[in-house]
């Protein structure tokens, strides 16, 4: 059973989607809070009038542990070349097969229905904006760059280890959707954080 929440705040004559996904690792949580909050404080008739549809999933993984229900890296198990085979009792298990996950099948079904002009996926801790592109990087250093803005937070495009089956290498380097990941600072009031998040969501929303 899949019990993952997406919502789908849709409008006519959009011209972008944006995906944006919280805890895809279990212990970080943060994503789940500054999306519910902003969904919660927001009517449909408020991204009825935005220049853009936006996707939210809040909460990708349901345990509390860095790793799925399955004991499985979910940004580890994306169907990439790189993907790989690793130890089960690794922090950074990646399943028995690519995409063998109900989170990770389900997020690659959004993509393939949806032409997203962006996706973002939540992270913490490293305080930094990271981002992943095909050959055409022009829109992913600029939209990284504006997040890190908000957040007062420096950009990266490597985030300097390798990571086989990771979404970023799925998403943004195989499918050349411009792919963010913002990794918080896990010090960070999550009130001050939700006042910067609701500048980005309604960037995502107005501006982008
Ligand atoms: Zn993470």
């Amino acid at each position: 059973m899949n019990n993952i929440k997406v919502y789908k705040k849709n409008n006519t004559n959009h011209e972008k989607s944006i995906l944006v996904i919280g805890v895809v690792h279990g212990d970080e949580p943060q994503g789940e809070f500054l999306i519910n909050e902003f969904l919660k404080s927001h009517k449909d008739s408020y991204f009825d009038e935005g220049k853009n549809n936006i996707v939210f999933i809040p909460r990708l993984n349901s345990e509390n542990t860095r790793k799925n229900k399955n004991g499985v890296d979910l940004n580890r198990n994306f169907n990439t070349k790189n993907w790989e085979l690793s130890d089960f009792d690794s922090d950074y298990y990646g399943g028995p097969s690519p995409q063998s996950e109900e989170e990770t099948k389900l997020v690659s079904e959004l993509l393939k229905e949806n032409n997203f002009d962006a996706v973002i996926t939540i992270h913490a801790p490293f305080r930094i904006v990271n981002y992943d592109c095909g050959e055409d990087c022009s829109v992913a250093p600029k939209l990284a760059q504006k997040i890190a803005d908000y957040l007062d937070y420096p950009v990266q495009k490597d985030i300097g280890y390798p990571t086989p089956g990771s979404f970023g290498t799925y998403a943004g380097v195989e499918r050349k959707i411009p792919t963010i990941t913002i990794e918080l600072s896990e010090d960070e009031d999550l009130k001050e954080l939700l006042n910067k998040f609701k500048k980005i969501f309604n960037y995502l929303i107005f501006e982008f």
